[in-house]
């Protein structure tokens, strides 16, 4: 969690001894104003150490630093960090679908079938491989070569950030498409990557949206 300032320690200290108490009272103890006490007893509320009631005061919620940081983590959604998923068609060349890959600047591309459901996966490796002494990347369909349904690792938009971290880690791969369900299959609404993860990771960290 965040550093506390010395003067913040001590705030809590008194909270934790004398709860509930008021930003007042804090302040006389302190011999500062109750002004000038505000932005700190702000943060401390904030980031989860004090619990405030109006005309009741300060109470101090016991949670550790860690604790608060879990908390924190396990509200976060995977719908709040998704980014746009980039799509092929099954029928679209692996030549096409590197250059997808390239101008869409993802490593993982999702492949959909007629009725625009997801029918396949194609990571970076799936088309080196395809490429590899294949002098015909027009003439072969991604279908051929992508992973493909029902052996797709997938998360929901409700889903937490955390449940699908460990998919990412339990299957190593490196990203996850982001599904509703529909009568055709999945259609896919975004993609969770690695890269999602640690942005979060720096967002939980430095309590700033990147
Ligand atoms: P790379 O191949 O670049 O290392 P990945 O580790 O993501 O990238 O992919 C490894 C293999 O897993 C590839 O064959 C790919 O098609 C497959 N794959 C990637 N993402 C998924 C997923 N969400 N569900 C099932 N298979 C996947």
């Amino acid at each position: 969690m965040m550093e506390l300032t010395e003067r913040q320690e001590i705030m809590l200290g008194i909270v934790k001894e004398h709860e509930p108490i008021t930003g007042e009272q804090i302040a006389e103890k302190l011999n500062l104003s109750r002004a000038t006490l505000r932005p700190d007893l702000a943060i401390l509320t904030m980031v989860g150490y004090l619990d405030a009631r109006p005309r009741v005061g300060y109470f101090y919620t016991g949670k550790t630093g860690s604790e608060l940081l879990t908390e924190k983590m396990k509200q976060y959604k995977v719908k709040e960090f998704k980014s746009v998923p980039v799509v092929v068609k099954e029928d679209a060349s692996v030549y096409e679908a590197i250059t997808t890959m390239f101008l869409g600047d993802v490593g993982t591309l999702f492949v959909l079938d007629n009725n625009h459901a997801l029918s396949g996966v194609l990571s970076r490796k799936d088309l080196l491989r395809a490429s590899i002494g294949n002098q015909n990347l027009h003439q072969l369909p991604v279908h051929v070569i992508m992973t493909r349904m029902p052996n797709i690792t997938v998360c929901k938009q409700s889903d937490l950030l955390i449940e699908a971290a460990k998919k990412l880690i339990d299957k190593q791969i490196d990203g996850l498409p982001v599904v509703k369900d529909t009568e055709y299959g999945y259609q896919v609404v975004g993609r969770i990557t690695k890269t999602t993860i640690t942005s979060a990771f720096v967002e939980l960290l430095l309590n700033e949206q990147i």
